[in-house]
């Protein structure tokens, strides 16, 4: 057995080490490295993969975020509502910008935004509502996009997770995850599931003036060189990530395929497990499996149970231990401990097991040993 790794990089690459290398190399030999035909060609496969029309790349998922809601034109005091289980840089981005996070509960069973609370804080003030695709999965879009047309607000869809997952809406229409709101944002983090070999991200959105905007912003406000139309900011991807995420994009079915391989077999053994809750498959989404992650019975040891699997060479990980409403960082906002119920139990109670595109049947039956072995002891 191979050593296990949150998440396993290497002998992802080694399989694919040609293709990735010959791309690498292409790229060196053309000097190309800002911009080219390597960034327009991955953008316009993405585009193509999730049919929407366009995608507009940047530097990093937190970027795209930022230039989203510079795009919308949110105002210095606007409030947007998030959900506060989440990565920082969903809240991060509102602050930045002087914009007001406002933090929304999430379900307790598919850990995305409680729909209802966000509508409990709509305001004169709300100008957008970020739901994040937590884990992979989305989150009920329907709703989002109700309560967005009946307060006329805007939609920005934080698909770092989930880029690749679909949602089926109520009339059984099928759309991917990002390309439902009026902008869809992601991540190429190396151990996103589209991930390259250093930072990236990109913006989707199937609006062209608003497309147009987005691409000015990550511009410096510029479509015509030395000419500002609007204060904007430097964020590319550049073009040797670009030729990586098209080799990765051609096997990205295959590695969802093998995300979802993995969570099934994990389901099979720990939903025998009382102590353990798995997680929750909605109907109306497809799960990217971004992160396998397990809800561990209340008054149970998971500071333990982690303790007890890095002993065992199994590495696990809390994704969050600490909700953003109550981040020393964000204090200025006003939130307090048991202000979300929902949210402070799961950062109390969830764990991630390893869950990368190359976990091999061993690995997976030591890991379930294990977490098997403890929680029974
Ligand atoms: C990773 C992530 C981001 C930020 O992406 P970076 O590329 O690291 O800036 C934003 N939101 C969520 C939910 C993420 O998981």
């Amino acid at each position: 057995m191979h050593q296990i790794q949150l998440v396993d990089l290497r002998t992802q690459y080694h399989k694919i080490k040609k293709e990735i290398d010959e791309a690498v190399l292409n790229v060196l030999d053309s000097t190309m490295f800002i911009g080219g035909p390597e960034v327009n060609a991955f953008s316009e496969e993405l585009a193509k993969y999730l049919n929407v029309k366009h995608v507009i790349p940047c530097a990093n998922g937190t970027d795209a975020l930022q230039i989203a809601l510079m795009a919308i034109d949110a105002q210095p005091g606007d409030e947007i509502l998030t959900p506060s289980f989440t990565y920082i840089a969903t809240a991060e981005v509102i602050a930045l910008l002087q914009l007001k996070p406002v933090f929304v509960e999430v379900d307790p069973k598919t850990f995305t935004i409680d729909v209802e609370d966000a509508r409990q804080k709509i305001t004169d003030r709300t100008k957008a509502i970020i739901p994040v695709h937590l884990y992979g999965q989305c989150a009920q879009m329907d709703d989002v996009m109700d309560l967005a047309k009946e307060h006329d607000i805007k939609v920005i869809e934080d698909t770092a997770q989930a880029i690749g997952s679909s949602f089926t809406s109520k009339d059984g229409s099928k759309h991917m995850a990002g390309c439902i709101g009026d902008i869809g944002t992601t991540s190429f983090f190396p151990s996103k599931n589209l991930g390259c070999y250093g930072d990236g991200g990109a913006m989707m959105t199937n609006d062209d003036e608003l497309a147009d905007k987005l691409k000015k912003i990550a511009n410096h406000g510029q479509r015509v060189r030395y000419y500002h139309d609007m204060i904007g900011c430097n964020s590319r991807l550049d073009a040797i990530q670009a030729a990586i995420l098209r080799v990765k994009l051609r096997h990205f079915d295959t590695y969802l395929q093998a995300r979802n391989q993995a969570a099934a077999y994990y389901d099979a053994a720990f939903s025998k497990v009382d102590a353990l809750e798995v997680p929750f498959r909605a109907n109306y989404s497809d799960h990217g499996f971004h992160q396998y992650t397990l809800k561990l019975k209340k008054g149970m040891d998971r500071d333990g149970l982690i303790e007890y699997l890095k002993e065992n060479d199994i590495p696990a990980n809390i994704y969050y231990p600490v909700p953003v409403h109550l981040q020393k960082g964000y204090a200025q906002y006003g939130w307090k401990d048991g202000d979300m119920p929902i949210t402070e139990e799961l950062t109390a109670q969830v764990f991630s097991l390893p869950m990368h595109t190359e976990l091999e049947q061993a690995q997976l039956d030591h890991i379930i040993e294990h977490v098997i072995k403890f929680i029974e002891a």
